[in-house]
């Protein structure tokens, strides 16, 4: 894992605005219409930078709705537009809030935990919690090198009972891959199945073996695809108690697994087989922003967000 996080939020600016941005919705635009356009807003339909904030023709304050207009295309449109808050009536202050658990919260936030702070209910919640997790989904990943970790392991369904000779296979678990380059990202994915075919075939997808050493358990799917490896392929036997070899080990991806667990056990207590690839890429993006203070973590999921409605597929 990375180092522990314990940075000091004084220099901090955004950590200090977003608990206000979570509680007031002229705070919560503001702050969304800085991240998105900083000093330059720009309409969202023709680009043009000849746009103002829409008037009440009483009061001359800005309109309730926050709505700009643009003078190039006449079109109205608010700051939600073209993001994932698009289509949903959420107010934006609650979106900051999701935002900012999703991101800051080691093992995951639940939709129960947001709907008793903010009030929303507990199904607008989930779809809340689920397009957050689609911002934060890598949506062009590219090849991981270097020393890279992989392994694989079962998740949700039930606790397994002691004794169950054979863990995952055969219940409501699903087999999940990471890949980890050590010092650097993480790549999840969810599989069918952990045959030495589908092993390979998510390995060639994710890594450029040429530039790469494999680094895995003594499971015996990895050794075909190992060969391929340009600087090889070291594989510890935990069977025979062996976890560490010199550098060779898959501690890494096996503390990114026990996060996940943790998580997914302690607070998604029952994730669909479906749903499963959003909460991966939760957990999947804060470790890959684990340098960044928890602030510029919330901003990045929130900059990530920007662009991304009209890929949203609804799962
Ligand atoms: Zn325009």
């Amino acid at each position: 894992m990375g180092k522990v996080q314990n940075q000091s939020t004084k220099h901090d600016p955004v950590i200090q605005e977003i608990p206000l941005a979570c509680a007031d919705e002229t705070a919560a635009v503001e702050f969304l219409e800085k991240q998105r356009w900083g000093d330059h807003p720009a309409c969202p339909h023709c680009g043009d930078t000849s746009v103002y904030q829409m008037t009440d023709s009483k009061t001359g304050e800005r309109q309730a709705n926050f709505r700009w207009r643009c003078h190039g295309c006449k079109s109205q449109y608010t700051v939600r537009k073209g993001t994932v808050f698009e289509d949903s009536r959420i107010p934006l202050r609650h979106w900051c809030y999701g935002f900012w658990r999703a991101s800051t919260s080691k093992k995951g936030v639940s939709a129960l935990e947001i709907h008793r702070h903010t009030g929303v209910s507990y199904k607008s919640a989930l779809f809340m919690l689920h397009r957050i997790r689609f911002a934060m989904s890598d949506s062009s990943p590219g090849n991981l090198s270097g020393d890279i970790e992989v392994d694989e392991t079962y998740v949700g369904g039930k606790p397994r009972y002691k004794g169950q000779s054979k863990p995952g296979r055969g219940t409501k678990k699903q087999a999940v891959m990471a890949m980890v380059e050590r010092k650097g990202r993480v790549r999840t994915k969810v599989i069918a199945n952990v045959t030495a075919k589908t092993l390979a075939k998510e390995i060639r997808k994710s890594i450029d073996p040429k530039a790469s050493r494999l680094l895995t358990d003594e499971n015996p799917g990895y050794r075909a695809i190992g060969k391929r490896f340009g600087r090889g392929h070291g594989a510890v036997r935990h069977k025979g108690k062996e976890y560490v070899r010199g550098d060779i080990h898959s501690n890494t991806v096996e503390g990114f697994f026990s996060i996940v667990k943790r998580g997914l056990n302690g607070i998604y207590h029952a994730v669909s087989k479906e749903h499963l690839h959003r909460y991966l890429s939760e957990y999947e993006f804060r470790y890959n922003h684990r340098e960044l203070s928890d602030g510029e973590r919330t901003l990045a999921a929130i900059k990530a967000a920007d662009g991304k409605r009209l890929l949203y597929k609804g799962t």
